[in-house]
């Protein structure tokens, strides 16, 4: 079994130390299927949280990129002749610079977060991943993220099963323990 295989202990917390769980320096402790510490909302983005975290992600880059459409519309149909003053102008490619430069970060921290929940990943895995498949190709084998069960059963593990619960970040009730995951071997 993988996951009998995989269990481990924690040097710092003394304990046991479930798949997918990582130490995190910042908080002082192990947390389930750790993402990343984010220093935004100063806590771990983890097993619990993670839904909520990618569910603001989206949220907040829909709204940054109705803000740069609101913005590029206000700016082609202004009459920019009579304008005189220089103030507004200035006022006008700071925020341009500003919602755009915001929009393309958050498009590409979406764009990171569905590829890496379409793969049943976290950004530690994919990593940690990176380094398996040198290993693995180096000794002629191939690698697999054990934890990828496919596109849509792995959206359905963040997400939730319904549909039309996976933009609500309270519907959290699909989540178990956050200590075993189901892997390829089981589905086989
Ligand atoms: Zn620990
Ligand atoms: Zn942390």
């Amino acid at each position: 079994m993988l996951q009998n295989a995989e269990q481990k202990k924690c040097d710092k917390c003394f304990a046991y130390k479930p798949p997918r769980t990582h130490h995190c320096r910042v908080c002082r402790r192990c947390i389930l299927k750790m993402d990343h510490h984010c220093l935004w909302i100063n806590n771990c983005v983890g097993y619990w949280n993670y839904k909520a975290f990618f569910v603001f992600v989206f949220y907040a880059t829909t709204a940054s990129i109705y803000s740069t459409i609101i913005f590029m519309s206000c700016v082609f149909q202004k009459d920019w002749d009579p304008i005189k003053g220089s103030s507004l102008k200035i006022f006008y490619v700071l925020y341009g610079t500003m919602v755009v430069g915001l929009t393309i970060t958050l498009l590409t921290l979406f764009g990171w977060h569905v590829y890496l929940i379409l793969h049943n990943m976290t950004t530690i895995e994919y990593y940690e991943g990176n380094r398996a498949k040198w290993l693995a190709m180096r000794s002629g084998q191939s690698y697999r993220h054990p934890f990828n069960i496919g596109a849509y059963k792995n959206i359905t593990l963040v997400l939730g099963p319904n549909m039309l619960k996976w933009l609500c970040p309270t519907a959290v009730s699909h989540l178990k323990d956050g200590v075993s995951f189901p892997t390829l071997r089981d589905n086989s």
